[in-house]
């Protein structure tokens, strides 16, 4: 996937202007059948534009008088223009091309920089009929349940102290997003809704137009591997470029020597690119030592915000509740 995404983008941009020209053009129509006095003058407008542009081509001895003249004159007729539209409960740009992003004018760069709207797409794009897409839908803050984190004080903080404090957290890192440089490292036993709640920022985060990849640390290891021997700049692209890439499930992956490399060097260029990311991972800090080597396991602790989540596994609750409901 992710191939031709560029491509794809700038044919969508094409078509936009395409079918703006063709709205104009259906107005411009339109006017002159309902307003030809309106026609006149945007001819008339177009005449004497043409001969303003053409006075710095001639040699003439009053220049700078027909300059001036030939400005008014078509400050005049463009306000007869409007005041005509307005009158007829148009919107005085009704005869100009729209454009549906005035930042880029739907051409997708400011500049050399891609626009916000050329990101939107992208985001669209790349969220398409993706597995992800039905997962946000179904985890979202709003379902979050606190009350199955248990009260108990056997443990201190209870689960539902520390996810409590890990969700305030969380809306913070959220409400800050643009500001921050914190990563995120999620850790715990399996079940205790760490993937749920990278969903939900996910989710978040997407709403307010960031653009968040999501991967399992194993998918993470095979896009590392197409790029590595396909070439694929693009997927390259998107996973360092994107605003918050949340990488689930680290220590599923097969751990061979390319794996350890290649992603030692990928989690590295983010940080010191400082391109944020999100891990989750059912090992505990221990776990990680044995199984990385030392420069990544320095690395997830030196430059991570690390939460640790607690808790009996919640699929098991959520089991247990919908066997009573049911008998
Ligand atoms: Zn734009």
């Amino acid at each position: 996937m992710i191939r031709g995404y560029h491509f794809l983008i700038m044919e969508e941009y094409e078509k936009i202007r395409q079918e703006e020209s063709n709205a104009l053009l259906e107005r411009k129509r339109w006017a002159e059948q309902n307003m030809p006095r309106v026609v006149d003058i945007e001819k008339k407008i177009a005449r004497l534009s043409l001969e303003l542009a053409m006075l710095n081509f001639k040699q003439k001895d009053n220049r700078e008088e027909t300059f001036e003249r030939l400005k008014s004159e078509i400050i005049e007729l463009r306000g007869e223009k409007m005041e005509a539209l307005v009158e007829r409960g148009l919107s005085p740009d009704y005869l100009s091309i729209q454009h549906r992003c005035s930042k880029c004018l739907d051409t997708g760069y400011v500049g050399a920089s891609k626009c916000n709207c050329y990101k939107q797409k992208l985001v669209n794009l790349y969220y398409k009929n993706s597995d992800f897409n039905d997962m946000i839908k179904k985890y979202s803050f709003k379902d979050f349940r606190l009350d199955l984190y248990s009260n108990s004080s056997s443990e201190d903080p209870s689960p539902r102290k520390n996810i409590e404090s890990i969700l305030e957290s969380v809306y913070n890192y959220i409400q800050n997003f643009e500001k921050t440089e914190e990563n995120l490292l999620f850790y715990g036993n399996p079940g205790v809704g760490k993937t749920f709640l990278s969903t939900c920022m996910a989710g978040e985060l997407l709403n307010k137009g960031w653009f968040v990849v999501y991967r399992t640390s194993d998918s993470l290891i095979q896009n590392l591997k197409d790029i590595k021997f396909n070439d694929n700049d693009e997927l390259m692209d998107v996973l360092m470029n994107c605003d918050l890439l949340i990488i689930d499930d680290l220590g599923t992956e097969l751990t061979t020597e390319f794996a350890k490399v290649e992603l030692f060097n990928f989690i590295n260029t983010k940080l010191l690119r400082k391109k944020k990311m999100l891990i989750s991972t059912n090992l505990t800090i221990d776990n990680l030592k044995s199984k990385y080597q030392e420069r990544i396991f320095s690395r997830l602790m030196g430059d991570f915000t690390l939460y640790k989540f607690s808790g009996d596994d919640l699929r098991i609750k959520i089991n247990a509740e919908k066997r009573r409901a049911l008998g």
